[in-house]
């Protein structure tokens, strides 16, 4: 279903956040992605930074599937800004959020729903059972699931993303069992491509510190082929 305007207005107020947008359509995760969700939002594991470098991998990786199909079809690029193909990472120090934007292929809504929580990768039961006994979460990208390590920093995450076979969808979780998906009808569009919003929890506030994040940034950007730009924004 659609986000009524009353329903985006509504979510402003702290208590509103603690539930998805009632119009969203429900799903549920598949078991084993719900499991590996509980060990990564209760892990102690104290190197938190990973999930950067794996939100920096999948947008690589969707520039990379974009640059690709524009070989034989420069179409698909679409033009101005959208044609860019780079990596923004964006901090909003008054509503603790970190995003990270790229301008890669983008999800539609049955990609959304399937790789991002219904169709378990074949890693997933591999890594759960890996982290039972004396696994290291740094290794979480090996196994096809890094993009579950943002629940390391975050406790509500959405993922607004443009497909140019598709619309302009929401995914939002709080890493409870459940996810939702709403068709976008109040977000900037993005052209093309996926923003990952990061709700970061209370002890992840220096992930909202600039240098911090050039730091990151720079380790993690060294075998990346897209420029990364950084942006501060105080509201
Ligand atoms: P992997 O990158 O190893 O496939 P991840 O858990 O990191 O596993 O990501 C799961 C899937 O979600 C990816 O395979 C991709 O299909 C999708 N995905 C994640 N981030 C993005 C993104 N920024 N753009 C497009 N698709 C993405
Ligand atoms: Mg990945």
């Amino acid at each position: 279903g659609s986000t009524t305007d009353s329903d985006v207005v509504k979510r402003e107020s702290e208590s509103m956040k603690k539930t998805l947008r009632s119009s969203a359509e429900k799903f549920e995760f598949q078991a084993e992605v719900s499991r590996l969700m509980d060990i990564i939002i209760n892990s102690l594991y104290s190197n938190k930074d990973i999930f950067l470098r794996e939100l920096i991998s999948n947008a690589s990786d969707a520039l990379d599937k974009i640059r690709f199909l524009s070989l034989t079809d420069k179409e698909v690029l679409g033009e101005g800004d959208t044609a860019k193909l780079e990596i923004q990472i964006k901090l909003d120090k008054d509503k603790k959020i970190l995003a990270i934007r790229d301008k890669g292929i983008g999800m539609t809504k049955e990609d959304l729903i399937k790789n991002l929580g219904t169709i378990a990768k074949s890693g997933t039961s591999a890594f759960v059972e890996k982290m039972q006994t004396s696994g290291d979460l740094n290794l979480i990208g090996q196994f096809g699931v890094g993009f579950y390590s943002v629940y390391l920093v975050a406790d509500y995450v959405e993922v607004i993303s443009k497909h140019n076979d598709d619309k302009q969808y929401v995914w939002e979780s709080k890493a409870d069992g459940a996810f939702a998906i709403s068709e976008d009808t109040w977000n900037e569009p993005l052209g093309r491509g996926t923003e990952i919003r990061l709700h970061l929890r209370e002890e992840a506030g220096e992930y909202l510190e600039e240098s911090k994040l050039k730091d990151l940034v720079k380790r993690y950007s060294e075998f990346i082929n897209f420029p990364i730009n950084l942006w501060a924004t105080k509201e």
